[in-house]
């Protein structure tokens, strides 16, 4: 009973965790990653410098940065695992295949990091162009919230300046980095978005190309087949010729002949008066209640008179 039960703990316990390593957005991490590799590691070479490992953003603690450099994009519908050689259509799919089949190459050790805890800072929704800011959440900004974020902004900065690097250097460096990304903590800047060249979906488009043109293939043959070989469709029937019978056809083309026995004349039977009795005359003079029969008698006798 006891082991059953810590099996079932174990199992329940194993489940949160698969939850837990699955809520880091791979999409948002990438947004992240974006903005780290574009404009901030640029800052670092113009004073020699590289991000230390107090920085979130130090490579090695990236969860996914491993399997980010497994992919292969040959274009917009062609994404192949850098591990087994698999190609998929999209990257979401890629990302699926990655979770599912090659977890030993996340990066799971304590410090780990998930870009997409940062993506308040680095405004991933508005970059990534999944969020069209409304005129409301421009109207409703609070100041005092884009005040809170851009002190959480410096401090996160802060870590990732070099202890080792000069005065000058260091502070060209913390300038940089938050002109890049802590500039935009305000409400009159948060919601600018720099122009995005959306992708045309095109797996998408293939996919319900593909889909439809099979469905039409599907039911062009069934109307041509139904059409050219079965006559489904043809109006005109030949009455007159008899079509041919296969010769192991169960059914015969004539209907069966049936012994009937010739009909006999049978002649009619002679009607035969019935000779009226006393009782049944008191009974045709009782059933004359209203006398109609005896003046009927009467009235021809009068005549005949
Ligand atoms: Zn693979």
């Amino acid at each position: 009973m006891n082991l059953l039960f810590v099996f079932h703990c174990f199992v329940f316990l194993s489940s949160v965790w698969t939850v837990a390593s699955d809520s880091c957005d791979r999409g948002k991490c990438r947004t992240v990653r974006n903005v780290i590799y574009q404009d901030l590691i640029p800052h670092y070479r113009a004073v020699g410098a590289k991000i230390p490992y107090s920085c979130p953003f130090f490579k090695d603690k990236d969860r996914y940065v491993v399997q980010e450099e497994h992919k292969e994009r040959e274009h917009s519908t062609r994404w192949t695992c850098g591990y087994c050689g698999k190609s998929f259509i999209g990257e979401i799919y890629l990302d699926g295949h990655l979770s599912r089949r090659h977890k030993e190459s996340i990066y799971v050790e304590p410090d780990s990091v998930c870009l997409s805890d940062y993506c308040e800072i680095f405004r991933c929704d508005i970059l990534s162009g999944v969020a069209k800011p409304t005129f409301w959440d421009v109207a409703l900004c609070m100041e005092e919230d884009m005040i809170d974020l851009t002190q959480d902004c410096s401090e996160l900065m802060s870590k990732c300046i070099p202890e080792n690097l000069s005065w000058n250097a260091s502070k060209t460096l913390t300038a940089s980095l938050s002109k890049s990304v802590c500039s935009y903590l305000t409400c009159k800047s948060y919601y600018d978005a720099p122009d995005i060249q959306e992708e045309v979906p095109v797996g998408i488009s293939y996919v319900v190309f593909t889909t439809m043109l099979c469905i039409g293939l599907i039911i062009y043959y069934c109307v041509a087949v139904n059409y050219f070989w079965l006559d489904t469709f043809s109006d005109s029937y030949d009455f007159e010729e008899p079509r041919a019978v296969h010769p192991e056809s169960l059914f015969k083309s004539s209907p069966p002949k049936m012994d009937i026995p010739p009909l006999r004349f049978i002649p009619p039977r002679p009607k035969t008066k019935k000779k009226l009795t006393i009782v049944d005359k008191e009974l045709i003079d009782k059933s004359d209640i209203f006398g109609q029969k005896s003046f009927a008698k009467k009235i021809s006798d009068e005549l005949k008179s």
